[in-house]
């Protein structure tokens, strides 16, 4: 309780706050983190954009693992944490929202001035020729293509390997560009893949507009959004964080409220009816 007032009062005190937003801001709409409390990974290590690229068995893994979990994600719907977001926005409280997640809840919930750090789970590019097109409609390409795959319900399992484990990946069909031949990936940033500059650049330019960072459901064990909390902690800027565990920048924080996301900031959510979504299991997971 002492935490929550504290997190109140510094959110009414900066009125130029620069938010970061990682995997703990969506759990609470059913999409699970990577990461445990102490910061290590719970499963398995996504896949690198260099496996994905180079071992066609992976890439198939990879698709055939997607094609199940993205059936969950499409229904997955913004909670209190998103909407809150979205109100301390309208109410021109935020400067930016940096987000780390693809499932693009935060423009769900009407956050208007979002920067998807890692891209969006519902864009695919073309490595060949660029061009981006709907992970809706490939959605319904792999199915019509994998039609045991499809009937999979990822709902049985945790994270939907379960039955995934036992069908063969190499058998799994996915499709070309269709412009170009060339192969299709996520638009999503992988491991092993850098942080377009622009997007980083405009985060940065934010950062000097903003008198306070607030950070959200993140361990800030990645360095591509751990750089942020540097550049604000380096301006000597106060910066609050929300996350169940402990954080890469811990001892960087001026305030650390160790509460779920949807909890913590449900207080400035402005809209009737914000009770949080029930949490259903999806796999995401690269
Ligand atoms: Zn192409």
């Amino acid at each position: 309780m002492e935490g929550m007032i504290a997190l109140v009062e510094f959110i009414e005190r900066y009125s130029n706050l620069f938010v970061l937003t990682g995997a703990g801001c969506s759990t609470d709409s059913g999409i699970p983190d990577y990461r445990d409390a102490a910061g290590e990974w719970k499963r398995q290590q996504p896949i690198t954009y260099q496996r994905f690229v180079a071992d066609e068995w992976a890439r198939k893994r990879y698709w055939a693992r997607s094609l199940v979990g993205f059936q969950r994600l499409q229904h997955a719907r913004p909670n209190d944490a998103h909407r809150s977001l979205a109100d301390l926005e309208h109410r021109g409280r935020v400067t930016q929202l940096v987000t780390q997640n693809v499932d693009g809840l935060h423009q769900a919930a009407g956050s208007q001035n979002v920067i998807d750090l890692h891209g969006r789970i519902d864009t695919v590019r073309c490595l060949g020729c660029g061009r981006r097109s709907s992970r809706h409609a490939l959605q319904l390409e792999l199915e019509q293509r994998n039609p045991d795959f499809a009937a999979l319900d990822a709902g049985k399992a945790p994270d939907g390997d379960a039955d995934l484990e036992h069908m063969a990946f190499g058998t799994f069909d996915v499709p070309p560009c269709a412009r170009c031949g060339g192969l299709l990936k996520p638009d999503v940033v992988f491991f092993g893949e850098g942080v377009p500059p622009d997007r980083v650049q405009r985060a940065m330019d934010a950062i000097d507009l903003s008198d306070a960072m607030l950070v959200v459901g993140s361990s800030l064990m990645v360095y591509s959004g751990f750089r942020f909390v540097k550049a604000m902690a380096d301006a000597g800027k106060p910066i609050a964080a929300i996350n169940l565990g402990r954080t890469r920048a811990d001892e960087l924080l001026t305030l650390k409220i160790a509460d779920r996301c949807a909890t913590a900031l449900r207080v400035f959510c402005q809209r009737p009816g914000g009770a949080p979504d029930k949490a259903r299991p999806i796999a995401i997971r690269a």
